[in-house]
């Protein structure tokens, strides 16, 4: 064995104390320390030759990379959705290395039981049926790619041909419609050879909304004259939380052909709580649907579910059958058949804990809290003369521009100077036209004087300087 490999071996124990002990001392700190750091640029150096050992590699670690990373996992970076580790969930993401399972199959490990179990946790937490299944990918860009796949043979099978036989040209043009779909779904188009072409996005409700204007979809599937498409409904829009109409949008398939696939990436958290279960009635009547796990549920990366009503077309997309790794068993094929990967982390492990360590109950006050916590920031957004709120607030993010003649370089600079007070982290978007920022809760440890300090940092960082223009500073 190499020596530094067996020297490792031998002071194992050691080594976990100390990262143990680097882990708590970061943890520890984490609610106070800056929400983003400046990026380094990586030094592009050798590959070591013999190498440190592990106390090197930690020792290089701790000097080189850590004081560079930003804390994102913390309770003011509020940039993106970006979401954080619970306890278990971390407990649970060393465990997941320690046991280090392949839940590609079932015959050499119970790995892929464990799967299945919190599958069927999930689905209850969402509030779906049973006839769905899922399973666990990298999150949910790989989850649109997924259940696009198989919307793809669905297809295919519309016109007697099979996508995962022939390939994508003998399906011919692809009509993929949306409303204000999220941009991985054009990048799931690239990536399946739909083509981002092929997506179709169609006319919004009037006023303050993202949701798809119903009757606009209903005027586009009739000019299809049967033939048959896809349709992606947004549950949660990334700037406002929108959601399009899914019964409605459901209720359509009694008329026309078509594939309907659900991006609730975060939207579907909406289940959890009573005052805004509404939003996601309908989320079952999907055929493929998205949830990603690594933004509300508050499991590291990388986390997030497929869950469809058609596993016999999912298994025909990705079934990977061969004399060494086994033929696809029904009723419950191999997840390696019915997933982009063959080879699998238990990503599932930190859910299961999560779910395990905290319930529904647990994760429902996260959303909810998260919720209050948005509205609170939208009313004294609303209350700040410099600052306007450009959508009511539907769940979990604030979206919002300065009040007077906010530029793209202006609100650049603004989520820049926001940044350099280490206070928070909110990120610039484009809502209808106009340069704006949003704030997104989704950490489970943001408290109400987490939220406060981002505002005070956001109201200074924007507030007019002696009486003239607002001009924030960089
Ligand atoms: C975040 C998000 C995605 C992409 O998810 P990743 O986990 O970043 O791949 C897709 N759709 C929506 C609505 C999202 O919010």
């Amino acid at each position: 064995m190499y020596p530094l490999l067996s020297e490792d071996r031998a002071r194992l124990a050691q080594l976990l104390r100390d990262v143990l002990d680097i882990a708590t001392d970061h943890l520890d700190v984490l609610d106070h320390r800056p929400a983003w750091q400046p990026p380094v640029t990586p030094d592009l150096q050798f590959l070591p030759g013999k190498g440190g050992g592990t106390p090197e590699a930690l020792s290089r670690f701790i000097t080189d990379w850590a004081p560079a990373f930003s804390g994102s996992a913390g309770p003011r970076y509020l940039g993106f959705v970006t979401g954080g580790t619970t306890p278990a969930s971390l407990a649970a993401d060393w465990l997941t290395s320690v046991y280090d399972q392949n839940a590609g199959g079932s015959t050499g490990s119970s790995a892929a039981a464990l799967e299945r179990q919190t599958i069927a946790w999930l689905r209850e937490l969402f509030g779906l049926s049973d006839v769905h299944t899922g399973v666990f990918v990298t999150g949910s860009t790989m989850s649109n790619v997924t259940g696009l796949a198989v919307a793809r043979e669905w297809l295919g099978q519309q016109h007697d041909v099979s996508v995962s036989e022939e390939g994508v040209a003998a399906l011919g043009s692809v009509t993929l419609l949306s409303g204000a779909p999220h941009s991985s779904i054009a990048k799931a188009a690239s990536i399946l050879g739909l083509g981002r072409a092929s997506l179709r996005r169609l006319p919004l409700l009037p006023g303050n909304r993202e949701a798809v204007d119903v009757t606009a979809l209903t005027v586009e599937l009739e000019s299809l004259r049967g033939r048959p498409a896809i349709v992606v409904a947004n549950a949660g829009t990334v700037d406002t939380v929108d959601f399009d109409d899914l019964e409605a949008i459901a209720a359509l398939k009694e008329r026309y052909n078509f594939w309907l696939h659900i991006d609730a990436a975060f939207g579907a958290f909406a289940a959890l709580l009573p005052s805004h279960a509404h939003l996601r009635a309908g989320l079952d009547q999907g055929d493929s649907l998205s949830i990603d796990l690594h933004k509300w549920l508050n499991v590291p990366y990388d986390s997030a579910v497929l869950f469809t009503r058609r596993q016999d077309l999912q298994l025909k997309v990705f079934h990977n059958a061969s004399p060494y790794l086994g033929m696809p068993a029904l009723p419950d094929p191999d997840f390696m058949h019915l997933t982009p990967e063959t080879s699998r982390r238990l990503r599932a492990l930190t859910a299961w804990f999560s779910l395990a360590a905290y319930g529904r109950e647990g994760h429902a006050e996260v959303v909810a809290r998260n919720t209050a916590l948005a509205e609170q920031l939208g009313d004294k957004i609303m209350g700040t003369p410099h600052l306007r709120l450009l959508a009511p607030v539907r769940l979990n993010v604030v979206c919002f521009t300065l009040a007077d003649n906010p530029t793209t370089e202006k609100i650049q600079a603004t989520a820049q100077a926001v940044a350099a007070t280490g206070e928070a982290f909110i990120t610039p978007t484009h809502y209808q036209g106009t340069p704006a920022l949003r704030a997104a809760f989704s950490n489970w440890r943001t408290s109400q004087a987490d939220m406060e300090r981002a505002f005070t940092a956001i109201s200074s960082a924007t507030a007019p300087r002696d009486g003239s223009a607002p001009e924030p500073g960089v």
